[in-house]
């Protein structure tokens, strides 16, 4: 802990980076993709096994109320490698083959700021931030890249919109495959990561495995199906976790434990319309693409051996958008030079006595609409409308109520859309507040009891309209910057 003030001071004083080669730390980001709250066992889950995922937490620092800044795919990834609120960046929602955006070029993410500072850097897996040419990967700042662009549904395979074009896989820029074997993801983007490693072994690297698995459609390979007590979502949680193993197997294999910083978590809640073939949020409410605790709470665990205290469990709360700033401090590089959002966690993350999440509160925006503040122990949705399960789910792979849908819902675009070719209906919330302390569940409205809660926290929602904008009182934000576009 001592090395790590000591080198902000000399840092501060210097003005330059001073974090000496052997101790910048490998950084290795594993992420799920829709995995629930509810699906590691050490979260709880008795049908999955999740060893791998259960040594990390033994091992390291198991996070109880760790969020992602958006319940969906884009959103969540923008946050996650530039430390802004998605709304800050313009990067709300989801990308598909047709979008021309992408992060925009000014903007500093987090591969680039490590790549400058001497890290190896490699992607393997969804990208999902652009797949127009001056927001691919390896222009965005890693070495390497492997996988798609977006989401594994966005081909022939999608559960319900027939018609779309072949599913790209590219190494690099250049495309070598279509419509890949989705079985063979999670097999593929783990031995390109254990060969990174055993490539990388003498030099700081960062590593970002964004898997395409657990979002649907869900595959697992011939080794893992029918493994699990959960079905093939089980299966295919089983492998990932296998894959996870295989990952440390590596670290250790290099010798490279102590000083590599490995983080778990998920870039969103669970696809909850898709029933069997998707995960649970636990004992909390709804799953992805809303902003309840299961669309945005996400299963995170972080081993650093000899600094993140192992065997612990820390239920203060964080954010991804923490990530970047926290990063790059300990790998000694500087921050972005636009603002952002994040803060460094460092301290809450090394269990130094007393730290606490450096946020006053954190906002929840499912596309441009602010939804929610979390601050203490308190969580107020503002009125808003949200996506629930339209009755009873399947077995089969296809979302709720399939095969009703009107076909002219089908070209309707925002939550309506969404929700029309998903499986779910629309439902509103009035202003709502919550303790999740003793109702994590969000069940119980206690606004009327708590008016001075409720006054301080809209303040805040006030603040952060101002700052990020808000469609649904048609605040423009002033700290709002433009994507980047490309033809
Ligand atoms: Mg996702």
């Amino acid at each position: 802990m001592w090395r790590y003030w000591l080198s902000l001071v000399t840092l501060a004083l210097s003005g330059l980076p001073v974090v000496a080669h052997e101790q910048r730390p490998n950084i290795v980001i594993l992420l799920a993709d829709d995995l629930g709250y509810g699906d590691p066992s050490c979260y709880g889950n008795t049908q999955i096994r999740t060893p791998h995922i259960d040594q990390l937490a033994r091992e390291g620092t198991r996070f109880t109320s760790f969020y992602v800044s958006q319940p969906v795919c884009t959103a969540s990834r923008a946050s996650l490698l530039t430390g802004c609120y998605a709304n800050r960046i313009s990067m709300s929602g989801a990308l598909n083959h047709l979008s021309k955006v992408g992060i925009h070029p000014q903007e500093q993410m987090l591969q680039e700021l490590l790549k400058a500072r001497g890290y190896a850097t490699a992607c393997y897996g969804k990208w999902h931030l652009g797949d127009r040419p001056p927001f691919q990967p390896t222009r965005r700042g890693f070495d390497d890249f492997a996988g798609i662009p977006y989401s594994n549904d966005n081909g022939p395979l999608h559960p319900t919109m027939p018609g779309l074009p072949p599913l790209p896989f590219y190494r690099g820029e250049k495309i070598i495959e279509k419509d890949p074997d989705q079985a063979k993801f999670t097999r593929r983007f783990t031995d390109l990561a254990v060969e990174f490693i055993a490539q990388h072994q003498h030099e700081p690297f960062f590593l970002y495995v964004p898997h395409v698995m657990p979002h649907v459609p869900i595959f697992a390979s011939e080794a893992f199906r029918g493994r699990s007590k959960a079905g093939l979502y089980g299966d295919v949680v089983e492998e990932l976790d296998a894959g996870i193993g295989e990952v440390l197997a590596a670290l250790r294999r290099y010798n490279l434990e102590k000083n590599t910083l490995v983080i778990f978590l998920s870039d969103n809640g669970p696809f909850l319309s898709y029933g069997t073939h998707a995960g649970s949020a636990g004992p909390l409410r709804e799953g992805k693409l809303t902003t309840f605790e299961g669309g945005v709470r996400v299963p995170c665990v972080m081993r650093w051996p000899g600094k993140i205290p192992a065997h612990r469990i820390c239920d203060e709360p964080l954010m991804t958008i923490d990530l970047l700033p926290t990063l790059c401090q300990l790998a000694g590089a500087p921050l972005p030079r636009r603002p952002i959002d994040g803060k460094d966690i460092a301290p809450v993350l090394f269990g130094d006595k007393n730290a606490h999440t450096p946020h006053n509160a954190y906002f929840f925006y499912a596309g441009d609409e602010l939804h929610a503040v979390r601050s203490g122990k308190w969580k107020l949705h503002l009125p808003h409308e949200y996506l629930t399960v339209n009755g009873p789910t399947r077995t089969d792979g296809k979302p709720a109520n399939h095969g009703q849908q009107k076909p002219e819902a089908m070209t309707s675009s925002g939550l309506r859309g969404i929700a029309s070719r998903h499986g779910y209906k629309v439902e509103k919330i009035e202003l709502s507040l919550y303790n999740l302390e003793t109702d994590i569940g969000e069940t119980t409205n206690v606004a009327a009891k708590h008016p001075d809660v409720v006054q301080r926290l809209l303040t805040l929602v006030e603040a952060a309209r101002r700052e990020w904008g808000d469609s649904l009182t048609n605040t423009q934000g002033q700290a709002v910057r433009p994507c980047g576009v490309s033809e």
